[in-house]
């Protein structure tokens, strides 16, 4: 089973991608954690990416797609996998799908978690995340034990400037942006599933479960 899970900022993918692998039996492919991974092990890729990022600008569609097709070949996804933060793009899509049809493989489900506007302008503004380990917290859905301090490891907790009310309704309409283009590429493809994202974590994992099984 290929799945891709698509959301908005706040919608807490990055933790329905490692619960639903889990349950699912899949790997759990984080673009964002394998570009992280990649330049800690000094990889030409990785290299490459930080120079980029270096300059402060993106790393090249090219450049991620070459990655995710080289990580969906590796043996350990032969019962397959729930891509988290690829494709953003159509571009990238297209790429993927290339990739896996000469392969004789494709998308099985894209699993895209909807949630309101302003239930993301909530969640987001009240984030706060450690220093050192990057956990978020949310001052109201899940507060730290000690305000101010990082349940796991102590550290200080701050407020990304993005985390502004002004930054997140621009975030949220540039990923609008980006993003409906490709819910319409993969909904003319039947492939796309909406689930609601607004219950509890417990049960958007549930709908998400059912929606891909
Ligand atoms: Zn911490």
């Amino acid at each position: 089973m290929r799945i891709i899970l698509l959301g908005p900022p706040g919608a807490g993918k990055g933790t329905q991608a490692k619960s639903m692998s889990e349950s699912l039996g899949l790997v759990h492919i984080s673009s964002g954690d394998l570009l992280r991974d990649h330049q800690n092990r000094g990889t030409e890729l990785g290299v490459t990416a930080r120079d980029y990022m270096k300059k402060g600008l993106l790393v090249p569609d090219d450049l991620i797609i070459d990655m995710i097709e080289e990580r969906i070949k590796m043996p350990d996804v032969e019962f397959g996998y729930i891509l988290d933060g690829f494709p953003r793009t159509v571009q990238q899509a297209r790429s993927l799908e290339k990739a896996l049809e000469n392969q004789g493989e494709r998308i099985d489900k894209v699993a895209n978690i909807v949630v309101s506007d302003q239930e993301l302008i909530t969640r987001l503004g009240g984030r706060w995340i450690c220093r050192q380990c990057q956990q978020p917290f949310h001052e109201i859905n899940s507060p730290p034990q000690i305000e101010g301090q990082c349940d796991t490891c102590n550290g200080e907790l701050y407020q990304r400037e993005d985390d502004t009310s002004e930054a997140v309704v621009k975030r949220i309409k540039v990923f609008g942006e980006q993003t409906n283009p490709l819910i319409e590429y993969y909904s003319k493809r039947g492939t796309l599933v909406s689930v609601d994202g607004e219950g509890s974590i417990e049960q958007v994992r549930e709908s998400l479960i059912g929606a891909v099984s």
